[in-house]
């Protein structure tokens, strides 16, 4: 018996892992396209800014021209409206005039970093829904199949997927996540370019070293992402499963790790372990365990709580 819902646990857990996997790679091509229209903005910084000896220090000092602030502006704006907000809001316009050209490079990276916020959180908000919707309903269905109940009405659980969404562990959610990741990004990346330029750093900064720096932050937030949205998957399927054992009144659940050579020590530990439903705690005795965690869970039916 064990063993077909271990099974259905573990065609669950692949299920919502395909599903948070399309959304990385959805990331991916974002982070991709974002470093390259950065790389853009440095080879033309460089083409205007450069003798054959490399920067010059009075062109990247000067103050943005006429033209050159208005489409430091219009670029900004349009930045900034992705995250819900006016250039002017941001910039006072005083600070614009006094912007060098180096200055309004190292803002434009910044916002380029920082516009892709919510759109990284589009892509991880539709596939969690859907990996709550999935998990609850074929997590409940069976329970309920099994004990002869009748399936009750749910189509959609709007609220479910809502709560569960906006839930915070280990200290924070997906939002709140991928904020301070891309945070992190944005400041690295800015950094990546000089702040003061004296007339002897400038000669050490070349183009090819800048965006080489700013591709090795991109390839570290990457990563973060990639860690971000299988721990959050994992999650969410565990979390939507837990509310289906709630909701149909099971007491205790089995704790299932992937047993392999990647298998955590403390995943290994509670393999096999019995807990009650009510004092499940992601973290503590129900997974997701630690990042990048595979676990999942089955249910103890209460036939099996009579034969022990
Ligand atoms: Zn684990």
């Amino acid at each position: 018996m064990s063993d077909y819902w271990l099974k259905k646990a573990k065609k669950r857990v692949i299920q919502a892992e395909q599903i948070g996997l399309d959304a990385v790679i959805l990331m991916l091509l974002l982070y991709e396209e974002t470093l390259e229209s950065i790389n853009r903005k440095i080879i033309s910084f460089y083409a205007k800014n450069s003798n054959s000896s490399g920067l010059v220090f009075e062109e990247i000092s000067s103050l943005l021209g006429g033209v050159e602030k208005e489409k430091f502006v219009k670029g900004i704006q349009s930045k900034t409206r992705e995250v819900g907000l006016n250039v002017y809001d941001v910039y006072d316009p005083a600070r614009i005039n006094r912007l060098t050209r180096l200055e309004a490079l190292r803002e434009e990276v910044f916002w380029e970093t920082m516009a892709i916020v919510p759109i990284l959180i589009r892509y991880q908000r539709e596939a969690y829904e859907k990996v709550i919707k999935k998990s609850y309903l074929t997590g409940r269905k069976d329970i309920a199949k099994y004990l002869g109940k009748s399936v009750p009405q749910m189509s959609t659980n709007d609220r479910i997927i809502k709560t569960l969404l906006r839930e915070n562990w280990q200290g924070g959610n997906f939002y709140s996540r991928t904020w301070a990741n891309n945070s992190v990004l944005s400041a690295r990346v800015q950094n990546a370019l000089p702040k003061i330029v004296s007339k002897g750093l400038i000669s050490g900064a070349s183009q090819e070293k800048m965006q080489r720096q700013i591709r090795e932050e991109f390839d570290i937030s990457k990563n973060a992402a990639e860690r971000l949205v299988r721990t959050e998957t994992n999650y969410f399927q565990n979390q939507a499963e837990l509310q289906g054992y709630k909701d149909e009144g099971i007491e205790e659940y089995r704790y299932e790790a992937v047993m392999d050579n990647r298998t955590s020590e403390i995943c290994t530990e509670l393999n096999g372990q019995v807990f009650e439903v009510s004092k499940a705690q992601a973290g503590e005795n129900y997974p997701p365990m630690h990042p990048n965690c595979r676990s999942t869970t089955v249910v103890i039916l209460p036939n099996e709580l009579v034969k022990e």
